[in-house]
């Protein structure tokens, strides 16, 4: 049966006040899509936020690449676990030091 097809929305179940997207310093073709082949990060996913120089974790994305269809994620393997860190509120942050050492 032909069923519509619909655009997967993205999950907003959770009050999405910020945009973060994964970016990584290397990427591979996603063959086990068919053409067209996506990019993919390969290696660390960092997370980044639209505006910023750097990742979450402070590292400067210059030449990395943005993957504006892939959302971060906290539950990923292969999410950089500073990164995951900065994503969480402020509360269950406070017991590991940040990385940024950022001035409120
Ligand atoms: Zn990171």
């Amino acid at each position: 049966m032909a069923a519509p097809l619909t655009m997967a929305k993205s999950r907003d179940g959770r009050s999405a006040s910020r945009e973060i997207f994964v970016v990584s310093i290397h990427k591979v073709r996603d063959r086990a899509g068919g053409l067209p082949y996506r990019w993919l990060p390969y290696g660390v996913e960092h997370a980044w936020e639209p505006g910023n120089r750097r990742t979450l974790c402070g590292e400067w994305i210059c030449g990395w690449t943005v993957f504006w269809d892939r959302p971060f994620s906290t539950r990923r393997a292969a999410s950089c676990p500073a990164c995951v860190e900065a994503t969480l509120p402020a509360e269950s942050r406070r017991r590991l030091d940040p990385v940024g050492r950022r001035k409120e």
